[in-house]
C-alpha cells in the first residue's frame, strides 16, 4: 500500500521562496573584488535574483544549458546560483585556481553559453572563452572600469536592468540537473559532477542539521570555503533555508581580512579548509586576539591537524567540527561531533576523536573494502577504500563514461578513493588517498597522520609525506618541511624526539627535507603527485 502523501519536487527555487517570504528582513552581507561592504535584504537579493531570471530568460537561456560563472564568494554569484537553477539551466561553477589547460578542457566539455566572470578574472578569459564552441556573451560581474574582450560583453547591471522584478518559477523535475561543479585530480582531465536539484535539497538539509553545521536563525554564517568548489559545501542553500544571516568574504581571505569581518559581522558559524585556518590561528596568536561571537567552525577538505583543533577549541572557546567528503558526495559525508559519552572527557580524549573524520550523516552509506573486495569490519584496526552511496552522491561522471570505469559496484556503491578505518563508535579516520598510503614492509603508514603531528612543531609551518624507495621495506617514509623561519629548520632528530610519543616508532620518517614551498593542487591540498616526481630517484641514508 502506498502512503497517502503529496508529490512535492524538491527544487533551488523552493528554497529562495520560502527564504525571501518568511525571511525577507534578514540580511546578506558581501564584500566585492575591491570594494566596500555591500549588505541588503533576503527581501531585495529576491528582487535581484528575479530580474537575473527574466534576463537569462530573455537572452535565449533554455532548461538544461550550462551557464558557467568564475567568480568569488559575493552577493552576484549568489544571484547566479538562485536564478540560473530557479529557470532549469545549469549553474556551472569554474574553479578559476584551476591550471588554464583544466579550465579549457572544461569550458569546452561543459560547452557553457553563457559566462559571468569577475573582473579580477579578465586574464583568464581570452583562452577559455576560445575553447567554448556555443559561448554566446561574457558578462562582467562589477560595474564600472571593465576589461576589454573579443567576447560579446555587457556589465552584470546592464544585463539586469529593465527586466521584471517579478517571475512565476518553472514546475521542473526535481532530478534535474541544478548545477555542476568539475573535480580536478591529479590525473587525466577534470572530471564533471553534475547535481540534481533533489539532491541539492536534500544535502542542504542534512548539513544543517544540529549533528552537522547547526545552522538556525540566530547564526551568521560565513562560507570561506568558495562557492566555486563543490557549492560552498552547500552552505548557500542551508543558510537561506534557515534565515539565517549570511556573510561572503569576497576574495581577501587572509587572518587580517577574516578576523575583522567575522567581528564586524558578528559571525557564529564559519566553513573552510584547514589551510586557511592555520592563516587565521596565526594572525590570532600574533595580534593576541580573540574571537568573541564565532560558536562553531566546520573544517574540511583535507585533515585538520590535532594542535589547531586544540588552539580553536581551548584558546578561542570554538566548537571545533571537523568534516569529510569529496566533490562527487556534494561533498558532506562525515562530520565530527562528539557522542555524549565523550563530551566531557579529558582533552587528550577528545582530540584523538576529533581528528579523525567523524560519524556519516544520516543519507550517506558507507563500507570499508580491502584489497580483495572483503568488506571490513568497524573495529578500530581493519583499513580498507571507503565506498558511499546515497542521494546526494554521483551515479556517474558528466557525459564521460570512460571515468566512470571502476568506480561503482554492482550494489551502487561509488568507490571514493580514501582509505579509512572505523572505530567501533563509528567514527571515520582517514589514512590517506589510496594512491598515497606508504607500504613499507607489507604494513600501511597513514601519511596524513604523520603530516598532522609534524606541523604540530613549533618550527614547522607546513609539513608532507611521502614514500621513497626503500630496498629493504620497499618504500619508507620522507618528511618534506617548510620551516616557520627558513633560517631555523628543525633537524630530524628534533622531528623524531617530537613525533616519538604521537606515532608508532616504525613509522618515523627516515629522512627529511627542507624546501621553501610545497605544491598544491588548485583547491589547496598538497599536490603529492609532483611531490613524488621531485623526490623519485631519492636515495634514502
Ligand atoms: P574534493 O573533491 O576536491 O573536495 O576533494 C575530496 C578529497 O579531499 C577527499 O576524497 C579526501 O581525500 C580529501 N578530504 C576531504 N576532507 C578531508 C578531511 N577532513 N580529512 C582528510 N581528507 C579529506
Amino acid at each position: 500500500m502506498l502512503g497517502k502523501m503529496m508529490q512535492w519536487p524538491l527544487l533551488v527555487s523552493r528554497i529562495f521562496e520560502y527564504a525571501t517570504q518568511f525571511h525577507g528582513e534578514q540580511t546578506i552581507v558581501s564584500v566585492c573584488a575591491g570594494k566596500s561592504v555591500f549588505r541588503y535584504s533576503y527581501r531585495d537579493f529576491g528582487l535581484r535574483v528575479c530580474q537575473l531570471a527574466n534576463a537569462l530568460q530573455a537572452a535565449g537561456v533554455k532548461p538544461g544549458d550550462r551557464v558557467a560563472t568564475l567568480a568569488w564568494n559575493d552577493h552576484r554569484h549568489l544571484e547566479l546560483y538562485y536564478a540560473i537553477s530557479g529557470i532549469g539551466a545549469v549553474c556551472h561553477t569554474i574553479n578559476p585556481r584551476l591550471f588554464p589547460a583544466q579550465m579549457e578542457y572544461i569550458v569546452h566539455h561543459a560547452d557553457d553559453v553563457l559566462l559571468f566572470a569577475d573582473p579580477t578574472f579578465s586574464e583568464l578569459i581570452a583562452p577559455i572563452a576560445a575553447k567554448a564552441p556555443n559561448l554566446r556573451q561574457l558578462i562582467w560581474l562589477g560595474d564600472e572600469d571593465l576589461p576589454r574582450s573579443d567576447v560579446r560583453t555587457t556589465s552584470y547591471e546592464d544585463f539586469i536592468a529593465g527586466h521584471s522584478d517579478n517571475i512565476e518559477w518553472p514546475a521542473l523535475d526535481e532530478n534535474a540537473a541544478s548545477s555542476l561543479c568539475y573535480t580536478s585530480g591529479t590525473t587525466g582531465n577534470p572530471k564533471g559532477v553534475l547535481y540534481s536539484h533533489r539532491s541539492t535539497v536534500l544535502h542542504s538539509m542534512a548539513v544543517t542539521g544540529a549533528n552537522a553545521l547547526n545552522i538556525g536563525l540566530h547564526d551568521a554564517v560565513l562560507p570561506v570555503v568558495p562557492l566555486f568548489h563543490v557549492n560552498a559545501w552547500g552552505i548557500p542553500y542551508s543558510a537561506l533555508l534557515n534565515g539565517a544571516k549570511l556573510v561572503l568574504p569576497g576574495p581577501k581571505l587572509d587572518g587580517e581580512s577574516l578576523y575583522t569581518l567575522m567581528a564586524a559581522e558578528g559571525v557564529t558559524v564559519t566553513a573552510g579548509v584547514p589551510t586557511i585556518w592555520l592563516a587565521l590561528q596565526n594572525h590570532l596568536r600574533d595580534n593576541q586576539l580573540q574571537l568573541r561571537n564565532l560558536k562553531r567552525m566546520i573544517v574540511g577538505g583535507s585533515a585538520a591537524p590535532r594542535s589547531m583543533i586544540e588552539y580553536f577549541e581551548e584558546q578561542q572557546n570554538v566548537e571545533f567540527i571537523h568534516a569529510w567528503g569529496m566533490t562527487e558526495m556534494s561533498p558532506v559525508g562525515t562530520v565530527c561531533k562528539l557522542k555524549s559519552h565523550l563530551i566531557n572527557r579529558d582533552r587528550d580524549t577528545r582530540s584523538e576523536v576529533q581528528v579523525t573524520q567523524g560519524l556519516p550523516v544520516f543519507g550517506v552509506e558507507m563500507k570499508l573494502v580491502d584489497d580483495d573486495g572483503q568488506v571490513q569490519p568497524h573495529d578500530g584496526e581493519a583499513i580498507g577504500e571507503v565506498w558511499v552511496r546515497g542521494p546526494w552522491i554521483t551515479c556517474g561522471y558528466y557525459e564521460d563514461a570512460q571515468a566512470d570505469e571502476g568506480k561503482f559496484d554492482r550494489d551502487g556503491y561509488f568507490r571514493t578513493g580514501d582509505v579509512a578505518s572505523f572505530s567501533r563508535d563509528g567514527y571515520m579516520r582517514i589514512c590517506d588517498r589510496s594512491k598515497d598510503v606508504i607500504k613499507t614492509g607489507g604494513e600501511w603508514i597513514s601519511s596524513i597522520d604523520l603530516e598532522n603531528a609534524a606541523v604540530g612543531h613549533p618550527l614547522v609551518a607546513e609539513a608532507a609525506v611521502i614514500g621513497v624507495h626503500s630496498e629493504k621495506w620497499a618504500e619508507r617514509p620522507l618528511l618534506v618541511i617548510v620551516p616557520r623561519d627558513p633560517g631555523t629548520p628543525p633537524t630530524l632528530a628534533a622531528m623524531h624526539d617530537y613525533l616519538a610519543d604521537k606515532v608508532p616508532k616504525w613509522w618515523l620518517p627516515d629522512a627529511m627535507e627542507v624546501v621553501a614551498q610545497l605544491p598544491h593542487t588548485a583547491t589547496g591540498k598538497i599536490q603529492k603527485r609532483d611531490l613524488r616526481e621531485q623526490f623519485r630517484d631519492y636515495q634514502l641514508p
